[in-house]
C-alpha cells in the first residue's frame, strides 16, 4: 500500500512555518514545563487515590468513588503521556520515551502492541479498509469499515455502539494485546500487524499484566478483606466509565460523517498524498476548549497530530493558526467542529456505515477532487 503522490508544496510550507515557530519561540518540539506538570498530575491522580482507598479509614461508597478517580488518572496517563511517548514526542531521549510509553502497561494494556497498531499502522493509512486496525477491530459487531460484511444488526449500530465502547478498555486489558502479539488467533488482524516484535515484547507484556491484575484486583481483595466479586464488580464498572471517556476523545476524529473511509484499493495505491489524505480522513473538534484539549492530550487537534506526530501535544493549540492559514492558502478543506457537533457526526457515520449499500469513498472519486 502506498500514496501515489509525493508530499507537495503544501506540506513543505506547513513544515517550514512550524519550524519557524519553534525557532522564533526558542522551544523544543518535545515536552516542556507544561508537559511535566501534566505528567506529575496524571501520576498523582492515578496513584494517590489508589493508596488512599486501600489504607484510609473510609466508607465503602468512598472507596468506590476513589476507584473511579483512579480510572480517570489512568485514562489521563495514557492520553497525555503514553500516546506522546509512544510517538517519541515527549522527550528527546529514546530511552525516556520508551519508559514513559509504559504508561499503557501501568493501565493494563501494552505499549509495544499499541506502538505497532497505532504509530506504524493507523497513522500511515488512517481510515483505509484492511490496513487501519482501528476501523477493523470492532467487526463483526460494528461496521466501521466497508470491508466488514454487512449484517442486519448494523442498521441499529448507533443504538448499541455506546455499549460496545464501554468494553473498550476491558478488551484492551484482557484479549487485545494477546491477539495483537499473536498469542491468540486474530480474525481482525490487518496488514502490518505481523510485526517484527522485539524479543522483549511478549515478556514485558506478560509481566505488566501480572503487575496490573495484582494491584487492580488481588491487592484490594487482600488488603480490604472484601469478597473478590465486589472488587471485580467495581473494576468492571470503572472500565465501563474509562471506555466511554476514551471513546469520546478518540472516535469522533476519524469515525465521522465529515471524514471519508476508503475501501482497500485493489492496486494498493491511494491516489493522493499523505497530507491531503489526513485532511480527508480526520476531523478536528473542540479545539478552542482548553479543558477538553488538555484532558484529551490534544487528540482532538488531530489533523496536525497526523501530519506532525513527533510534536508534543502541548504545542498543538499554538500551531493551529498556522495549520488553518496554510490549509486556506492551498484551498484544502479542513473540518473543525464543536464537541457536540462532532459526537453527532460520529453517530451519523454509524448510520452511514450501517447502510447495506455503503461502500466507502472510492479512491478514484478521491483523486478527482
Ligand atoms: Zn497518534
Amino acid at each position: 500500500m502506498k500514496y501515489t503522490r509525493p508530499p507537495d508544496h503544501f506540506y513543505r510550507t506547513l513544515r517550514e512555518r512550524v519550524d519557524a515557530y519553534f525557532e522564533q519561540t526558542g522551544q523544543s518540539r518535545k515536552g516542556n514545563a507544561e508537559a511535566w506538570v501534566k505528567v506529575w498530575l496524571a501520576l498523582i491522580v492515578a496513584w494517590v487515590p489508589y493508596f488512599w482507598l486501600l489504607l484510609g479509614d473510609l466508607a465503602a461508597w468512598q472507596r468506590v468513588a476513589l476507584a473511579f478517580v483512579v480510572g480517570i488518572g489512568h485514562v489521563s496517563l495514557i492520553l497525555q503521556i503514553g500516546h506522546d511517548a509512544s510517538h517519541g514526542a515527549l522527550f528527546e531521549s529514546k530511552r525516556l520515551n520508551w519508559i514513559f510509553a509504559r504508561a499503557f502497561n501501568m493501565g493494563g494494556s501494552d505499549a509495544s502492541a499499541w506502538h505497532v497498531a497505532h504509530d506504524r499502522i493507523h497513522h500511515i493509512f488512517p481510515n483505509v479498509a484492511g490496513t487501519d486496525g482501528d476501523i477493523q477491530r470492532p467487526a463483526p459487531f460494528l461496521r466501521m469499515s466497508p470491508s466488514v460484511p454487512w449484517r442486519p444488526w448494523h442498521r441499529y449500530q448507533r443504538f448499541y455502539a455506546p455499549l460496545l465502547y464501554m468494553q473498550m478498555t476491558l478488551f484492551g486489558v484482557t484479549l487485545r494485546d494477546f491477539k495483537d502479539l499473536q498469542l491468540l488467533p486474530n480474525k481482525n488482524a490487518v496488514e502490518g500487524m505481523k510485526a517484527d516484535w522485539p524479543w522483549h515484547a511478549v515478556p514485558v507484556m506478560l509481566l505488566s499484566k501480572v503487575f496490573y491484575y495484582g494491584y487492580a484486583l488481588v491487592v484490594p481483595t487482600l488488603v480490604l478483606q472484601v469478597p473478590f466479586w465486589k472488587v471485580l464488580l467495581v473494576w468492571v464498572c470503572v472500565h465501563w466509565m474509562m471506555g466511554l471517556v476514551l471513546a469520546a476523545g478518540l472516535l469522533p476524529a476519524h469515525m465521522s460523517s465529515h471524514a471519508i473511509i476508503l475501501p482497500k484499493p485493489h492496486d494498493g495505491l491511494i491516489p493522493i498524498d499523505h497530507a491531503r489524505h489526513a485532511f480527508a480522513t480526520v476531523v478536528d473538534y473542540g479545539v478552542d476548549n482548553r479543558l477538553f484539549t488538555a484532558f484529551y492530550g490534544g487528540l482532538n487537534i488531530h489533523v496536525l497530530h497526523h501530519l506532525l506526530p513527533g510534536i508534543c501535544h502541548v504545542h498543538l493549540p499554538h500551531l493551529m493558526p498556522i495549520l488553518r492559514e496554510t490549509a486556506r492558502e492551498y484551498g484544502i478543506t479542513h473540518t473543525e467542529l464543536g464537541i457536540g457537533e462532532a459526537i453527532g457526526a460520529h453517530f451519523a457515520a454509524l448510520d452511514r456505515n450501517g447502510d447495506p449499500d455503503w461502500r466507502g469513498t472510492l479512491p478514484e472519486s478521491l483523486a478527482a477532487k
